[in-house]
């Protein structure tokens, strides 16, 4: 049964806002209140989970549920214990990664008794020990191979609420207080998967079917999209609609670095073979459920993009002066306009230097 995204988007604001509402604020100095979670059915057998405005999605068979990201250890055994309850205790018997952040993927342990984790063949990759790719340009900037505080606070503080994480991350993250977190401290509470693809793979259960592609490099460099064929409904994170995504898909990308250290072509690239694929929605890891053809909407975005920065470039123009003339103006109603267009300007321009 396809989804109505316009119908169902309102919904869920709905109910997150009636969660909100229903928790009461913790006393000062008490424990931080959890974001707000819910369970919603999206389709038949297929139902959205979040915690805040990190979705994740699960398909229930006969024979057990496939889930997607496990998001985080609060979120995750929150998920294990609505899960038992409302399904009868059937077990989770895969966890499907849409990428390897650990903003997604951390948890996963609350389902390893029963599940097989399940990625693209790179998370082997940033799980190896070496710095992985990171989300919002929190690069190995002195190449010593672990996160050190300047390594957040450079792109926290460059661009607040943006990229980076919020100014008290390092602090919660460094569990052993040394001043510096290696990959391994990181990704403590991520569980590896023990099966990888590296183009497509194809999951049966319970008479039930689940393809997982790899569209390419983008916002990670181990990407999965799971398309759910009978519900035809898509799950992504990220590329499709970041963490500045909430219930509008019109909305200028987070460009943190030069695009996430992947070439624009790519991007572009991953969005096409998004569209190739036979669906009605996007569940996506952030924000509400849109149509398919926001997904055109946001590659043509891109497109326009690197037209006019690589134009620009070609005229011999500056940075400084590409920030001035390349307005973009078609997506002046989309959001963010007024906070990233220059962001997303100078992102393109280092990413078509840099991959050019
Ligand atoms: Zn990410």
């Amino acid at each position: 049964m396809p989804v109505d995204a316009r119908r169902f988007a309102p919904l869920l604001c709905a109910l997150a806002a009636t969660t909100a509402l229903a928790q009461p604020r913790p006393p000062p100095g008490g424990p931080p209140r959890a974001p707000p979670r819910e369970i919603t059915q999206i389709a038949r057998d297929l139902y959205r989970a979040n915690n805040g405005n990190w979705y994740t999605i699960f398909l229930v068979t006969q024979d057990g549920i496939l889930l997607g990201d496990p998001i985080n250890v609060d979120f995750a055994a929150w998920l294990k214990g609505e899960l038992d309850s409302r399904f009868a205790g059937k077990p989770v018997r895969y966890v499907v990664y849409s990428h390897s952040h650990f903003d997604h993927a951390e948890g996963g342990r609350a389902f390893a008794a029963t599940a097989t984790f399940v990625a693209h063949e790179n998370m082997l990759r940033n799980m190896d020990g070496r710095y992985p790719q990171m989300p919002g340009d929190m690069i190995d900037r002195n190449g010593n191979g672990v996160i050190d505080p300047d390594e957040i606070a450079i792109p926290t503080n460059t661009r607040p609420g943006v990229c980076g994480m919020s100014n008290n991350w390092f602090a919660t993250r460094d569990y052993d207080h040394d001043g510096k977190i290696p990959p391994q401290e990181l990704q403590r509470d991520i569980v590896r998967p023990s099966v990888v693809y590296s183009e497509r793979m194809r999951i049966e259960l319970g008479g039930q079917v689940v393809e997982l592609v790899h569209p390419g490099l983008n916002h990670s460099d181990d990407a999965t999209v799971m398309l759910f064929p009978a519900q035809r409904v898509l799950f992504a994170t990220e590329f499709l609609a970041d963490a500045l995504v909430t219930t509008d898909i019109h909305s200028l990308p987070s460009a943190c670095g030069p695009f996430d250290g992947s070439p624009l072509a790519e991007w572009i690239k991953s969005y096409k073979t998004v569209e190739a694929l036979d669906f009605d929605v996007v569940a996506p890891g952030h924000g509400a459920v849109f149509p398919k053809s926001g997904v055109t909407e946001t590659r043509e975005y891109f497109e326009d993009l690197v037209a006019a920065v690589s134009a620009g470039m070609a005229a011999g123009r500056s940075l400084e002066q590409l920030r001035q003339s390349v307005t973009l103006d078609k997506y002046r109603g989309w959001k963010n306009y007024d906070r990233l267009r220059t962001y997303n300007v100078e992102a393109a321009y280092r990413n078509l230097q840099l991959y050019r």
